[in-house]
């Protein structure tokens, strides 16, 4: 009936039925016993240790005490009825509450009876108390239970525990499949690469991981298992990255020609740094291949990515292809349409910008003129890639701040030309290694490791509330010398009101603490009218205003040479890239440049550990991997949705040398056996091909 046993309905399973079986679907997203099978527990206890009554903290999670009972009464009327138990041992006594099961209390737990009760400790006058402890017989009976050193302790909800899915609940059932089916659970890994990484069979796997024998076996387990998970991922990037090089023929790039000489010789108005020189070379070599381009650019702020993309660009056109350039934010593609086409006059390149804002008749003009090729270069927002949106001749696509678009978004790219056109995409901020060889394995890496010459790090400095007027004095003074400043408020996702009424008081406050007759300020925030925040901002860049406040609109990209100083306000609700990435909008011209970061005085561990590693330290690379041990992946910006981070088993902050050997061995593999062919590397191919069809079968209905 099922291709195995291990694909049955949990209905089917003993002591689950329908009602049951419905639950676990709708809370857990679990319906077959393989998928209750991988249901991992989250943490386990250790059932080898016992607390004494006089040892017992509030601080401390789950424990078991033994204990007699010495006294148990029912209390209270309907549905405040409970059960209360002293419970002692020969240091002092507790006290069991329930407040549901009675009957069972009643008839199972007997006064001075022996038992061991489990469950979190509550301090409440003076005395501990445990509520819905889970009760044994002492000394414990053999059974599931009985002879666990570590009990494993699942994630559940309270309309599962409603219907005795417990943890213990859980637990049972997958005992049970255990029991019945363990030897149906098949290999997924290739032989020699257990062999090679010492790594335990799927099914020893998954019995220790769900009931270890002791820590050494559940390491292992877990070693297996993450190994497993980041392996398929590594497996399905790569596979997907020797399809499109297999695929797609990527434009010829073979021309050196008169647009990127004339621009390199005569408009660029600095020398280049050796990483960016070496960058332009791996694109150079990329796109003379005949096959596709999928290039990810990381720099730090400030390390001069943006003139990377335009040579490229250049590049493109001078072998007769167009170019765009698609930037997450209205102000970003403005501000780069106007560095661009300040620079390329028209003879040199035709640049046109298009954004949500284009009206209907540039639109249409636009629209013309692309299909008829007439413009070489297009900026924009996301409104480049609408269906509308026709080339004559795309040969490449520059995707700056490369977070903020899915990898759907770049899908979308591709199916713009017939030969799709190489793809370049840049970060806003380097992003950890393990977490670029995850969300970006399918694509390769350039690295602008190296800052233009002359750059005057920033000095950054941590001031409290208390600190505020000398604040204000030495904003006062860089003003006087001619430079302008940022003062940026956190967004509060909560309330946009506050959040502009948090800025308001500040301007106000400003206004009355520190005049500023002569000096003009500039207001950017969300809830402002997309003119208006231009207009705004093209005061500050020209500037006309000296002062810029906003919220973290202006986050991204923005370019104002002169602004020397970088205020943030309550810089501790901002996370440490966000920090790193609005400090890098100061520092690019030639002055010294500072960063101010404005807090409370009181501040958890967290809040200080990002404040110190701020001032500490200017370099991108280490923030990022420093960002990802206090946040874990999941809440690194843009990457939640992606999908690929939704591990079970790996933690990407944790992990990077199984990440590393997972990635090594498929690259290893898809180097010696590209097409899979071998006998030895069948699993993974039927493996690939099933998940090929079933894509497939997803955009076919
Ligand atoms: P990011 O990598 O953050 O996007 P940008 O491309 O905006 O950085 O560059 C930051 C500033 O540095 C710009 O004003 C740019 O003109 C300038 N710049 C870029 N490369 C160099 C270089 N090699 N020498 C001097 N200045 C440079
Ligand atoms: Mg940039």
């Amino acid at each position: 009936m099922f291709a195995s046993n291990l694909d049955t309905p949990l209905v089917y399973l003993k002591g689950v039925g329908p009602k049951r079986a419905e639950l676990l679907q709708k809370e857990l997203g679990v319906t077959t016993y393989e998928q209750l099978l991988n249901h991992y527990p989250f943490r386990y206890i250790d059932r080898t240790r016992f607390y004494k009554i006089n040892e017992l903290h509030p601080d401390l999670p789950l424990v078991q005490v033994i204990g007699k009972v010495s006294a148990k009464e029912i209390i209270g009327e309907k549905h405040k009825k409970r059960i209360l138990v002293k419970f002692t041992d020969e240091t002092g006594t507790m006290e069991l509450v329930w407040f549901q099961s009675l009957k069972w209390v009643e008839e199972n737990i007997l006064r001075g009876g022996k038992y061991i009760a489990f469950g979190k400790p509550n301090l409440f006058n003076h005395s501990f108390s445990i509520s819905h402890p889970d009760m044994e017989l002492f000394p414990r009976q053999a059974g599931i239970t009985g002879n666990l050193t570590l009990q494993p302790i699942y994630n559940t909800t309270e309309k599962l525990k409603k219907s005795f899915l417990d943890s213990k609940g859980i637990q049972k059932l997958i005992h049970l499949i255990i029991e019945l089916h363990i030897n149906e659970v098949r290999e997924t890994l290739p032989k020699y690469i257990l062999e090679k990484y010492k790594l335990v069979s799927r099914k020893e796997a998954l019995i220790q991981i769900h009931f270890p024998r002791d820590t050494f076996k559940l390491q292992q387990a877990e070693r297996r298992l993450k190994f497993e998970e980041l392996f398929f991922i590594q497996l399905q990037l790569l596979h997907n990255k020797q399809l499109r090089s297999l695929k797609f023929k990527g434009a010829l790039f073979n021309e050196v020609g008169e647009k990127i000489n004339t621009f390199y010789n005569k408009i660029l108005p600095f020398e280049l740094t050796n990483a960016q020189k070496r960058v332009i070379k791996e694109i150079r070599l990329d796109t003379q291949r005949g096959v596709q381009m999928n290039r990810l650019i990381q720099g730090d702020v400030g390390s001069g990515k943006t003139v990377v993309a335009l040579m490229s660009m250049l590049l493109a056109n001078d072998n007769g292809y167009q170019a765009c350039m698609m930037a997450p934010t209205e102000i970003l593609a403005r501000q780069h349409y106007h560095s661009i086409a300040s620079l390329l006059n028209d003879d040199l390149a035709k640049v046109a910008i298009l954004t949500g804002n284009t009206t209907k008749k540039q639109r249409t003009l636009l629209h013309e003129q692309l299909e008829a090729g007439e413009i070489d270069i297009l900026v924009g927002t996301h409104a480049l890639i609408e269906d509308k949106v026709r080339f004559k001749n795309l040969g490449l696509v520059v995707i700056d701040e490369q977070h903020r678009f899915g990898v759907e978004q770049r899908a979308k790219l591709w199916r713009k030309n017939i030969v799709p056109p190489h793809i370049l995409v840049m970060t806003a901020t380097p992003i950890p290694r393990t977490l670029a060889m995850t969300l970006y394995g399918d694509l390769d890496v350039s690295v602008i490791d190296e800052l233009p010459v002359g750059r005057k790090p920033i000095e950054t400095k941590h001031l409290f509330e208390g600190q505020r007027l000398r604040m204000f004095g030495f904003m006062k003074q860089e003003i006087a010398k001619g430079r302008q400043v940022y003062i940026v408020y956190p967004l509060i996702k909560e309330s946009e009101k506050l959040d502009l009424l948090n800025l308001e008081e500040g301007v106000a406050q400003m206004r009355d603490q520190f005049p500023l007759p002569d000096y003009q300020i500039s207001i950017v925030h969300g809830q402002m009218p997309n003119a208006d925040k231009q207009y705004e901002m093209q005061r500050f860049i020209d500037g006309k205003t000296q002062i810029m406040v906003a919220t973290t609109v202006i986050e991204v990209g923005v370019n104002v040479p002169n602004a020397s100083v970088m205020v943030i306000e309550n810089a501790e609700r901002f996370g440490l890239s966000q920090l790193h990435q609005l400090r890098g909008r100061v520092g690019r011209g030639a002055e010294q440049s500072f960063c101010i970061l404005m807090s409370a005085a009181k501040l958890g561990p967290n809040s200080k550990l990002r404040l110190d590693t701020m001032v500490k330290t200017n370099n991108g690379f280490e923030i990022a991997e420093i960002d990802l041990q206090l946040r874990g992946p999941g809440d690194i910006t843009g990457t939640q949705q992606s999908g690929v981070l939704e591990l079970k088993m790996a933690n990407l902050a944790k992990d990077q040398i199984i990440l590393q050997e997972a990635r090594n061995t498929v690259i290893e593999l898809f180097e010696k056996d590209p097409m899979l062919s071998s006998p030895d590397n069948s699993l993974l191919k039927t493996y690939l091909d099933k998940r090929t069809r079933a894509i497939a079968f997803d955009k076919i209905s």
